[in-house]
């Protein structure tokens, strides 16, 4: 089919088949598990999964779509022009996915990416530990390998979404006497058993989105171990890279999506005023501007290093460049729209305040996490010294 062809039919699939309340809109994961579970979300869900396209690139014997990039690219612009949420957001897509596609057997593929797909398995992450955050290969929840089952012991914590998890990924200890990233296993735990706990930890925004995950006596099936025995720091570093990619950078930015680059310039004349048309301070109208082209920039790399990249291989240490560069954005943006809103933007509860004004002060709480979560932006940093510049240690 050719692309022109491609683009119609699937603007008036899309159309047809989105529903209201899952377009023209954007969510924070915090609360996305209420808006993913209404029946709108189900319905909206069950049709993109029945074509692939939660997963519009991987390959339809595992559920995906088989799309090019050139057709993937076109379906997130058509749903872009939409602001359609996606149907199945999540690590299960971004990031467990594309990395058993590289790194999972036959049998791996089979067994667990068609549930991705339809969304019928929720994903979380078990890398961070109580000592091991940046330092991560200094893990020390131990699997032991007994016949074809691993015995896990130890803790991870900030485990985002495990207390509504089905399954984690998980990485292990199986050899304590090697060097700390040789002795490092990746193995799929279902949450479902007597030997994994969860307990919710509350963040300042006054959520709580994460948790400390307890493994007692856990089990994990030996076919569940990815990778080789002890060798799954390359496994972990791969689905690192997903975890800091850019994605397709927004497609291509619809008249909302104009709007929507003009917020910070609207809240500024809204609290600071107006003149002529334009921002009355002329240093909040600099800030305003910095950051807009800022943001703008970034989208437009992010979709040029999407397009340039059309051989659908894995992506490298660059990943770091954009995750360093978009969570320093995205708090920056929460850290402005406070500031633009003046006290209106410190409100936590109770009269004087709007809705917007109190989820802004929890949003910009909640983006302090930003630079810190996926890889800290010193961690970022010294990845790109290394990896991507070449510098010494
Ligand atoms: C909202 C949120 C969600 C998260 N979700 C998950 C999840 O789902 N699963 C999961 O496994 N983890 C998750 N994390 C954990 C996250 O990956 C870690 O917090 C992060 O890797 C940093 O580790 P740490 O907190 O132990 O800090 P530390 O590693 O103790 O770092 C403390 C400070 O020291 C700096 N630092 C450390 N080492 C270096 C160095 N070599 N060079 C320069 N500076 C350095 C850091 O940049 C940081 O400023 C989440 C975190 C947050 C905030």
């Amino acid at each position: 089919m050719t692309l022109e062809k491609f683009r119609t039919e699937t603007r008036e699939w899309l159309q047809a088949t989105c529903p209201d309340s899952m377009r023209n809109r954007s969510i924070h994961f915090e609360e996305a598990d209420a808006v993913y579970a209404t029946d709108d979300a189900h319905a909206w869900l069950d049709a993109m999964a029945e074509r692939g396209w939660t997963a519009p690139r991987w390959p339809t014997e595992y559920g995906g779509g088989g799309l090019d990039s050139d057709h993937a690219r076109i379906l997130a612009q058509e749903m872009a022009a939409l602001k359609a949420l996606p149907p199945a957001a999540g690590m299960g897509t971004s990031m467990i996915g594309p990395t058993l596609l590289d790194y999972g057997t036959e049998d791996q593929k089979q067994r667990h990416l068609p549930k991705i797909v339809k969304g019928e398995v929720r994903w979380c992450q078990g890398y961070s530990e109580p000592g091991a955050g940046s330092d991560l290969a200094g893990l020390q929840t131990k699997a032991v390998l007994d016949g074809d089952q691993f015995i896990i012991n130890g803790q991870k914590i900030w485990t985002s979404g495990a207390d509504i998890s089905d399954w984690i990924f998980l990485l292990v200890r199986t050899d304590p006497d090697a060097p700390k990233h040789e002795g490092i296993s990746f193995v799929l735990v279902d949450m479902n058993q007597p030997g994994v706990s969860t307990r919710p930890i509350k963040l300042i925004s006054g959520s709580s989105p994460f948790c400390e995950t307890f493994f007692d006596d856990a089990v994990a099936q030996r076919e569940d171990l990815i990778g080789e025995m002890n060798k799954g720091w390359s496994v972990a570093k791969r689905l690192l890279q997903y975890e800091r990619s850019p994605g397709d950078g927004g497609a291509r930015p619809s008249k909302k999506g104009k709007q929507a680059a003009n917020a910070y310039a609207d809240l500024a004349k809204r609290y600071a005023g107006e003149q002529n048309g334009r921002i009355a301070n002329a240093a909040v109208r600099d800030d305003v501007i910095r950051q807009t082209i800022n943001e703008r920039a970034l989208q437009l790399t992010a979709r040029r290093a999407a397009e340039e990249h059309t051989s659908g291989g894995a992506p490298g240490a660059a990943t770091s460049i954009f995750k360093y560069v978009g969570s320093t954005l995205s708090k920056e943006g929460s850290q402005l729209k406070s500031t633009l809103r003046g006290t209106g933007g410190l409100g936590w509860d109770g009269p004087g305040f709007d809705t917007e004004e109190l989820e802004s002060t929890r949003g910009w709480l909640r983006d302090r996490a930003t630079t810190i979560y996926g890889g800290t932006n010193e961690v970022q940093l010294n990845i790109i010294s290394k990896r991507v510049l070449g510098l010494p240690d």
